[in-house]
């Protein structure tokens, strides 16, 4: 595409239009996320004329540019599959259609929180924007809503019954048949699960979050968000959780629409902030690490305060002196010594439960309090710095496969 020229062009004495035959226009769509997250990586396919372009694959909204671009031609239809309606087996929910006439077109699609109005992913109609200069073409632009009513509409609400085709055929009949029960419908947020042996029960509290309620005009906990959850996010932890004789579990996000990174928008997301077994309890949490004082939380000693402290500083150190290798030494002693606390104060079972998540073939992504895994074998120790390290602060996040939605 990127090899044929514009179809419609000014002719070089800049007074005639050379309209082809097949005149071809580009169709721009616009993203404003910013009241959630500004570069919110949205997938998205594109439909013209009720195809999805090829290669048909999910791509990703650029992080910068915040734009869907194509040139098709005139008289086409466009719209977008977004979020986890790209999924080749989803596709119900085109939106933002525009019929594409004799302008190119640019649709502007803003991101608004709040329960608004029952926003439709439509574009509404066309003001025709004169040239901004002399001789350029007129352009058709439109503006549109991204709301959670939204939101909702373009997330897949998985069925009993696709959620017992996704389950890996060697998965543990007791979690297969907890997660089908997801997508059945619960009556509660609770679920009990076998244990593999003493006759326990996994005992899991599927915990109701605001977000969603906040953000969609009619939305149920039980049969609106767990089922736009995907089912390998539940087999992955209720599997590990088994494994380690983990007795009650609580799980407080799901699939959300208005907050944070795009996989638990995606459904693909899940996080916990409690685990215990019959040895101990462990609330996920460590808030606290860079706050002034004595540590008032039992995951955070004092001693690892003033260490994480001192390799603050010594980073802050080598930064300002690149040059200086003493510094830069420095700073990684520090380094060192404060991820030994860390690690020697880490519960037991968040590292067992860690460990066995980070070998589990369904898990991308695993982010905690502790230590940063955005991709598999790949870690680093949990500062409370980055916003990402911010937010992972008082709960064990896992983000699951599925390429044909993000990866
Ligand atoms: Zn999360």
């Amino acid at each position: 595409m990127s090899d044929q020229p514009h179809a419609c062009q000014l002719a070089a004495d800049a007074t005639t239009i050379i309209v082809p035959v097949c005149a071809q226009r580009t169709v721009c769509y616009q993203f404003d996320t910013s009241a959630t997250n500004p570069d919110l990586e949205l997938p998205y396919t594109v439909i013209v004329d009720g195809t999805v372009l090829s290669p048909d694959k999910p791509r990703r909204l650029n992080k910068a540019s915040r734009k869907i671009s194509v040139i098709v031609s005139a008289g086409s239809s466009v719209a977008l599959y977004l979020n986890s309606d790209v999924h080749p087996a989803h596709r119900r929910t085109p939106v933002y259609a525009v019929e594409v006439k004799e302008h190119d077109v640019v649709v502007n699609i803003t991101e608004k929180t709040g329960k608004t109005h029952n926003a439709k992913p439509v574009v509404g109609e066309a003001q025709t924007q004169a040239p901004n200069q002399p001789g350029s073409p007129p352009v058709d632009r439109y503006e549109a809503l991204l709301t959670g009513d939204i939101w909702m509409a373009i997330s897949h609400r998985y069925t009993e019954a696709e959620a017992n085709d996704l389950l890996p055929d060697d998965i543990e009949p007791a979690i297969r048949k907890a997660v089908c029960g997801i997508y059945r419908g619960l009556s509660a947020g609770k679920l009990d699960i076998p244990l593999m042996d003493e006759g326990g029960m996994l005992c899991v509290s599927l915990i109701k979050q605001e977000n969603p309620h906040n953000n969609i005009t009619s939305c149920s906990f039980l049969s609106d968000v767990l089922p736009r959850t995907h089912p390998l996010t539940f087999a992955a932890l209720f599997s590990v959780a088994r494994k380690a004789g983990i007795t009650e579990l609580h799980i407080t996000s799901f699939w959300r629409p208005s907050l944070g990174s795009i996989v638990h928008r995606a459904g693909l997301g899940l996080d916990v902030d409690f685990l215990t077994n019959t040895q101990q309890k462990v609330k996920i949490n460590r808030a606290g690490l860079n706050d002034k004082g004595p540590s008032h939380n039992p995951n955070v000693s004092d001693k690892e305060k003033a260490l994480h402290q001192q390799h603050q500083e010594k980073k802050a150190m080598a930064r300002q002196h690149k040059k200086d290798p003493g510094a830069t030494q420095a700073s990684d002693i520090a380094r060192v010594a404060w991820e030994k606390e860390l690690q020697a104060n880490e519960p037991s079972l968040m590292q067992q439960m860690r460990e066995s998540l980070a070998k589990h073939k369904l898990v991308r992504q695993i982010l905690d309090p502790w230590y940063i895994a955005l991709q598999p074998g790949a870690r680093h120790s949990n500062e409370q710095q980055s916003g990402e390290e911010k937010v992972h602060a008082n709960h064990l996040h896992i983000t699951v496969r599925e390429p044909k939605i993000y990866e």
